[in-house]
């Protein structure tokens, strides 16, 4: 079946497990357990991330007995297209219908490195940023790991048209991924996977808000893949106004966590800093951020806030950007203004499904 089919069939019942959601692990035993070689698993493995077919019928090096009992016992996730919006600088924004009607974003950036998608983890979220749009309509649900990994392998079924790959991964999408931590950590394994996707784990990213015990856990789970923290703010007050989440778990611990993290991968954290005009970007909040972050082996990836009509936030003025950038640098921090991509398009995470949920409520 093709994706068009696909969609126009529209799954709207979950009435069986996605086959997405299952390991090679999970798989072997699945195929032992059903009178077949274990070695079934890694062929249906094959169909399902390499060659990335989309029905059980296409698996042909499968028995038509096999198959047909795959079809009766798993599905594949559905991504209807709802919309899709394809920026001048090679972004595509895609917000994506899933079986229980909930709609998802999830963007595939093109850099002159190759391509990176960024997935979402939740359906809404709770964390609560007051510049995010995503927190918005606030939780509705986790997503499982299977249908964060179908983000990423119609990515690259789109991608496979032109003979490109996905490169990279970013978890910064809707959601907080380390309070959804068991299926993130399911769909970073399968992408990262020699049998699968084989994505390399450095080139893999999660980002948090700073959920402090799964810091340490995530410390602990002896993998490459980058850790980011959206830090946005030099200070426990400040950061407490603009993020409700550093009240649950407040700044000196979320340091300590990564310090943590640092001591036990070696690896250099990035932290994201949204600068909100007249809010968080003076040079007083340049200087103190520099001096927190003075012994770590780190990165600081400043972000132009978008303009939050909710909050009334506005973007701070280039000039103020660049001042900002050259204090932290003066003082030894490497610093970054992220590129924006796709801002013709309402690229930042929320803004399209907040839209969707807008028109819903009207209809
Ligand atoms: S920025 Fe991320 S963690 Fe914060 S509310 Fe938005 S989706 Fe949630």
């Amino acid at each position: 079946m093709s994706i068009d089919q696909l969609e126009r069939t529209g799954v709207n019942e979950m009435t069986k497990p996605f086959i997405y959601d299952y390991t090679l692990e999970e798989l072997e035993q699945w195929a032992v357990e059903n009178g077949e070689p274990k070695f079934r698993a890694a062929q249906i493995y094959d169909w399902v991330y390499v060659k990335r077919v989309n029905d059980f019928s296409e698996m042909t090096n499968l028995s038509k007995a096999l198959r047909e009992k795959l079809d009766d016992q798993f599905q594949f996730v559905t991504l209807s297209e709802i919309t899709k919006f394809e920026s001048k600088d090679g972004t595509v924004k895609f917000l994506f219908g899933l079986h229980d009607d909930h709609a998802i974003e999830t963007v595939i950036m093109k850099h002159n490195y190759g391509n990176s998608v960024c997935v979402t983890t939740q359906v809404g979220c709770r964390v609560g940023c007051t510049f995010c749009a995503s927190t918005l309509g606030g939780l509705k649900r986790n997503l499982t790991a299977g249908e964060i990994i179908a983000q990423v392998v119609r990515s690259q079924q789109i991608l496979d048209e032109r003979n490109e790959r996905v490169s990279s991964i970013v978890i910064m999408g809707t959601g907080e991924p380390f309070e959804n931590y068991d299926e993130t950590m399911k769909f970073l394994r399968t992408m990262i996977h020699e049998k699968g996707l084989n994505i390399g784990q450095r080139h893999i990213t999660v980002s948090t808000s700073g959920i402090v015990p799964n810091i340490y856990k995530f410390a602990d789970e002896d993998t490459q893949i980058n850790l980011a923290i959206s830090i946005h703010a030099p200070n426990d007050k400040l950061r407490s106004k603009l993020m409700p989440v550093n009240r649950r778990f407040p700044f000196d611990d979320v340091m300590e966590s990564l310090r943590y993290y640092q001591g036990k991968t070696g690896r250099r954290i990035t932290f994201e800093y949204a600068l909100i005009g007249g809010v968080n970007d003076q040079p007083e909040h340049a200087e103190e951020l520099a001096g927190v972050l003075k012994d770590m082996l780190c990165h600081v990836n400043l972000i132009p806030v978008n303009y939050v009509p909710e909050r009334k936030y506005i973007r701070t003025a280039r000039k103020d950007i660049f001042q900002f950038q050259r204090i932290l640098a003066d003082h030894g921090v490497n610093v970054t203004i992220r590129r924006e991509q796709g801002h013709d398009i309402a690229a930042a995470c929320g803004q399209l499904r907040a839209k969707h949920m807008e028109k819903h409520k009207e209809a």
